[in-house]
């Protein structure tokens, strides 16, 4: 029996064929594969500048920079999110800090971020960055976190990596209508993939520069930004300190090619959703809830078990499931009850909704190419465990 994972990549004949083309090109890396991918993700989202690097970790750690965090710089995030987007503001430095998330929607919650900012402001410890996480792909509540930004003085990095495709009031998620930077992950369980990668997309030239700067060891060759004059052709500067984080021409050939059935990967993950919410509103769990301003990309679909109405466990259900050959996963464990974080200080009960979270959620197979026959497996049985 093999095992149906929660997630994978759908790669085609003509994904293929692209990353093949390349091969046989002048151009592994730093050729015309990369801007080609960054012009298609910067189109699609509706947004001005695109940057391309090796993961969206790597985005994270750039966006950080590039909005100058540092020691002695706050930043706040999700507890419900992959350990990443917490990381990125401790390799800069600075101090991580987390926000309770929306009961319904398991985001961050707008409700306890302003809580936590007015309590802030007394104790004079505001943070400078906010880092919403677009979990399973459904848009945080991003005009009112924008207007708290205004209001508090906090930038925005928007990590939307299980999101390209969704929108968010009827536009793109990416278009930065209301953060400083949103970065996407193509790790093959994503929405697309190219293989390891990740953008940062934004509409402020500056922030641009200062990432594509960073991606390339902080080396530039544009004399207009050279400290002085050019000692000949060969001559180059590096006038920050910056790392190697470039997307190759082979990884972008294949997210340029995924790019171009985007709209498919997302409606055929809508008509998985779809059946998963007809089948299992009869069993006792919660379906995950979608805002009526977000049209998600649904990266996860996530349950909740109805501790109340099951005999069962949470760990039971996992355990059997997996025997049974179905991939559930949990997505995720709080950042801060990882031990890393632990030891910076945090404690259990930092966040009460995130912990009820953890103790209920489980994730579904999810992708494109999952077929009926298989879904109606991982509902059997489902429906059989929950019954134990
Ligand atoms: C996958 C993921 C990341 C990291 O992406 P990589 O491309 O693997 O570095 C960051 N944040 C979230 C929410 C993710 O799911």
């Amino acid at each position: 029996m093999t095992m149906i994972p929660y997630g994978r990549q759908d790669v085609s004949e003509a994904d293929i064929q692209a990353v093949v083309d390349v091969l046989r090109s002048d151009f592994l890396t730093q050729g015309p594969a990369v801007p080609a991918f960054e012009s298609a993700v910067a189109a699609h989202c509706g947004v001005q500048h695109a940057v391309a690097v090796n993961s969206a970790t790597s985005a994270l750690h750039l966006a950080c920079l590039a909005l100058g965090v540092g020691p002695g710089f706050r930043v706040w995030t999700s507890p419900i999110t992959f350990v990443a987007s917490a990381n990125c503001a401790l390799y800069c430095g600075a101090q991580i800090d987390f926000v309770d998330i929306d009961p319904r929607t398991y985001n961050l919650s707008v409700a306890c971020l302003e809580a936590k900012l007015a309590q802030a402001e007394k104790a004079g410890c505001l943070p400078h960055v906010v880092i919403p996480v677009h979990l399973c792909g459904q848009s945080c509540e991003m005009a009112r976190i924008h207007e708290l930004g205004r209001q508090y003085g906090f930038k925005i990095i928007e990590d939307a990596s299980h999101a390209i495709g969704g929108t968010y009031r009827s536009e793109p998620i990416g278009s930065c209508r209301y953060s400083d930077i949103t970065v996407f992950s193509f790790h093959p369980v994503k929405i697309i993939t190219t293989g390891e990668g990740g953008m940062a997309v934004t509409n402020d030239s500056q922030l641009a520069k200062q990432m594509q700067l960073l991606r390339s060891h902080g080396i530039t060759r544009d004399t207009g930004e050279m400290t002085r004059e050019s000692d000949g052709p060969w001559y180059y500067q590096q006038i920050t300190l910056g790392f190697n984080y470039r997307m190759t021409d082979l990884q972008a050939a294949l997210g340029l090619s995924q790019m171009k059935r985007l709209n498919e990967f997302i409606a055929q993950r809508h008509a998985i959703f779809r059946r998963y919410d007809e089948w299992l509103s009869r069993m006792p769990v919660v379906l995950p809830w979608q805002h009526p301003d977000s049209y998600s990309g649904l990266h996860l679909y996530v349950i909740r078990l109805k501790r109340n109405e099951i005999r069962t466990t949470h760990r039971a259900v996992f355990e059997s499931m997996r025997a049974a050959g179905i991939g559930v996963n949990l997505h995720y464990i709080p950042v801060y009850r990882q031990p890393y974080y632990e030891g910076l200080g945090f404690n259990a009960g930092h966040c009460p909704e995130a912990e009820r979270y953890y103790a209920e959620a489980i994730s579904l197979p999810m992708y494109p190419g999952l077929t009926e026959a298989e879904q109606d497996r991982v509902l059997n049985v489902l429906d059989k465990t929950l019954q134990e």
